[in-house]
């Protein structure tokens, strides 16, 4: 027998002797901090897919037909939910199974935004859930039962990176509380209105918010009554982030004092996957515990 004919015969021998294993379910994360807990839940078994990834907010956002494409041969599109991705919603329209909208799963416990003094343009659900690590444990619990109903063979291992991955994000709420806990009560300005979960969570003072939807120019009256609260004293820090243009902020702190932190809702900055969402809240809390505990 000739030497490529033996190899031949040993690659085919090799084929037949490994059982047939069914490829990884394709799945589809909307924004980078659903992705990181999805590939948390998915560990060992595949790797999901980031839909926005790069420096692009969800506010702002509109489909390719490559991205479009991606969402059609995606088993199972997990995503927030049509306050933030609208984009999905017509995508996704009958797609049943094959979607798992976060914000109708009741242990999400999804919520309106708080009316605050702005009123009007604050209804509607706020979809910002990924920020509070408790409302997570609930997002990787809905993950990992909708895994393993359409990949069953995986979901022993699903499970057991559910538990242990649950685990670390109540591990990381307790971090958090004792890291916040110093400023709980001191007011603050966001950029735009996506902390109020976390601010719940964690007994924080959100004063206000240069904008509800970060796509549209903060109005007169809003930039009017955050100036006064500045010029009064009533809040030190404002925070700016790294999707959106900050001139508004650093106007309303010149020559006043101001200090201005920078918070990041999706983690821009950072290498998607499993970490990512860990690295992404403890960046946020630092963040939030310099500047508002800083003196002055
Ligand atoms: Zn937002």
């Amino acid at each position: 027998m000739r030497l490529t004919s033996i190899c031949a015969a040993i690659a085919m021998t090799a084929i037949a002797a490994t059982p047939a294993k069914a490829d990884p379910p394709r799945v589809i994360a909307s924004i980078a901090p659903l992705h990181s807990l999805v590939a948390g839940v998915m560990a060992g078994v595949g790797t999901p897919d980031l839909l926005l990834s790069g420096s692009v907010s969800p506010h702002d956002f509109a489909l390719t037909p490559s991205d479009a494409r991606r969402i059609a041969a995606a088993d199972l599109v997990i995503w927030i939910g049509a306050p933030l991705e609208s984009f999905l919603v017509k995508l996704l329209d009958g797609a049943g199974e094959r979607q798992l909208n976060l914000l109708a799963v009741p242990d999400v416990d999804a919520m309106p935004f708080d009316a605050g003094d702005d009123g009007g343009d604050t209804a509607g659900i706020d979809p910002h859930i990924w920020l509070d690590p408790v409302r997570a444990i609930a997002v990787v619990t809905a993950v990992e039962k909708r895994l393993s109903q359409i990949d069953p063979e995986n979901a022993k291992t699903y499970r057991a990176n559910a538990a242990a991955l649950s685990t670390r994000l109540a591990a990381l709420d307790e971090a958090i509380r004792a890291r916040l806990q110093p400023v709980a009560l001191k007011p603050f300005i966001a950029f735009h209105d996506a902390y109020g979960y976390f601010s719940r969570r964690y007994g924080l003072r959100p004063a206000g918010h240069f904008a509800v939807d970060p796509q549209r120019r903060p109005g007169a009256r809003t930039i009017a009554r955050l100036t006064d609260l500045v010029g009064a004293g009533k809040v030190t820090c404002a925070f700016v982030e790294p999707q959106f243009d900050a001139r508004i902020v650093t106007a309303i702190a010149a020559d006043r004092p101001l200090r201005i932190g920078r918070l990041d809702p999706i983690g821009i900055d950072l290498e998607p996957g499993p970490a990512l969402y860990e690295t992404l809240l403890k960046a946020n809390s630092e963040a939030i515990a310099e500047c508002l505990g800083g003196i002055g």
